[in-house]
């Protein structure tokens, strides 16, 4: 039997490990970082004519190529993640890809290795015919599954040549144009008291009683936020998830903290939250908690359903016989983060189902990376 050129690639793909590392130090140099599967597609795109390189940290590269093929009309940004989620608990061998009837099994096939072979063997077929009528910025960036430091690494990088116009970020959407997604923000708060010797704890002020206070308080702020849903996304959120306080059992704390998540709306950014929780501080008297860090790590996404880019995916996605309806997402990308940070409009679209990223045993439908690929040609083959 002959393996499409989606297939083949993906196989490829999925042998080269590039496990985000996430933070840890006991990840083996052998599975751990993007550089491999970087260096990989940099020469794989290369061997298309395509000026390939890599950017960012060496360790942890993201490779960019551009092809010109209309002046003037909008370069759209293709990006399709190198990186990871870890493979601790996996019951299939994550980097060697079996393929068993219509599926494929190992660590990114679905998440999203998928999307890149789509793009890559949708790029290759439309070159050689010598049909390309968009321009494309294909983008593999590292770390989208923990800090997203290779979009970041790529915009700078393009910044001195040019911007793109639209991106197009690959994730498992089982092939729906997805539109709109929440985006997280982080926040830490830290109450502050006095500490005494415990036998007498009037003697002092416990951080501890006032952070329950705080923790409180940001419960009801999320009851609030209920009230203001997006019709498609529904409300956003605040969740508190992580606290932490005292120094001994003997001692009255002077200092106690949390963490928080908050799931943010279209619209709504870092200081949305900010002014929140100084505003919701302020209304319960806690004027001994600090807001110490309030940030976003990945925005939302709201792209409008009359966006000329949402059109363009719409009509190739109806030359593949495939479903037009705008959809939403429970997870973050990187296209809200470029959305956010760059005001770039986006879509997420891949082939492959959330329900099996980051599994024991992800695989992805080899039939919908084949449609992908379709959908590429469609529409790479089709001026803005
Ligand atoms: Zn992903």
């Amino acid at each position: 039997m002959t393996l499409a050129a989606s297939t083949r690639y993906l196989r490829d793909y999925v042998a080269i490990p590039s496990v985000n590392p996430m933070g840890r130090s006991d990840l083996s140099a052998d599975i751990a970082g993007e550089a491999r599967y970087a260096g990989q597609l940099r020469e794989q795109l290369r061997g298309l004519g395509l000026d390939a390189e890599l950017v960012g940290d060496p360790a942890r590269p993201s490779v960019v190529a551009e092809v010109r093929a209309a002046k003037g009309s909008p370069s759209l940004l293709v990006a399709s993640h190198l990186d990871t989620v870890p493979v601790d608990d996996m019951e299939i061998d994550p980097f060697d890809p079996r393929i068993d009837g219509d599926r494929l099994y190992g660590r990114g096939a679905c998440d999203t290795k998928a999307g890149m072979a789509a793009l890559v063997a949708a790029l290759e077929r439309v070159l050689a015919a010598g049909r390309l009528r968009r321009n494309v910025v294909v983008v593999g960036e590292a770390d989208e599954e923990y800090a997203s430091v290779g979009v970041r690494d790529v915009m700078q990088h393009l910044g001195s040549k040019g911007r793109p116009d639209w991106v197009l970020a690959t994730e498992p959407t089982d092939l729906r144009p997805v539109t709109r997604h929440k985006g997280i923000a982080v926040a830490r708060l830290v109450a502050h008291g006095e500490a005494c010797h415990s036998s007498n704890p009037g003697e002092g002020s416990n951080a501890i009683v006032t952070l329950s206070r705080a923790v409180l308080a940001m419960d009801e702020l999320n009851r609030d936020l209920a009230g203001h849903a997006d019709p498609r996304l529904g409300p956003g959120t605040l969740s508190v998830n992580v606290a932490g306080g005292g120094q001994a059992l003997n001692i009255v704390p002077n200092e106690a903290w949390l963490l928080l998540d908050r799931r943010l709306l279209p619209g709504e950014d870092g200081e949305t939250l900010r002014k929140e929780l100084e505003a919701s501080l302020a209304a319960h008297g806690l004027t001994r908690v600090d807001i110490a860090a309030c940030s976003v790590a990945k925005g939302p996404l709201g792209t409008p359903d009359d966006h000329p880019l949402l059109r363009s995916c719409q009509d190739a996605l109806a030359r593949c016989g495939l479903s037009t309806e705008p959809a939403t997402a429970a997870f973050a990308t990187d296209a809200g983060v470029l959305e956010s940070e760059e005001s770039l409009p986006g879509i997420v679209m891949g082939p492959g189902s959330i329900a099996q990223a980051h599994t024991a045993r992800e695989f992805v439908d080899l039939r919908q990376v084949e449609k992908m690929t379709e959908f590429f040609v469609q529409l790479l083959e089709r001026p803005a």
